[in-house]
């Protein structure tokens, strides 16, 4: 597999555990606090996590190409869309944005 599938490859499937936790914390009723979701960086031994609200989370995964990162942990290729206190929320381009957009969980 090239490299930038596999790197599309991790980024998808942290996007999909954490659309899982969103899920659960829906179950558990915490949509008023913060829950953690996993930085959605290339590396896949990162396990750092972010805290979001529901919503936060939400006006990131709006979009097939947007992903959740700790700060710093962008790609040179990547698009920073926002910086907020303690992550970033960044657009996948290039062949990288039309693989990630292949495998966005919302249709
Ligand atoms: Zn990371």
């Amino acid at each position: 597999m090239r490299s930038v599938e596999r790197a599309a490859e991790n980024e998808s499937t942290f996007r999909e555990v954490n659309e899982k936790l969103e899920k659960r914390a829906d179950e558990l009723a915490l949509t008023g606090g913060r829950t953690p979701y996993l930085c959605e960086c290339d590396d896949e031994r990162c396990t750092q996590v972010v805290l979001l609200t529901g919503e936060e989370y939400e006006q990131v995964r709006a979009g097939p190409r947007t992903f959740l990162l700790v700060a710093d942990h962008q790609s040179p290729d990547d698009r920073v869309v926002r910086t907020e206190a303690g992550y970033v929320v960044i657009e996948k381009t290039g062949e990288k944005g039309t693989l990630v957009e292949q495998r966005y969980p919302r249709r």
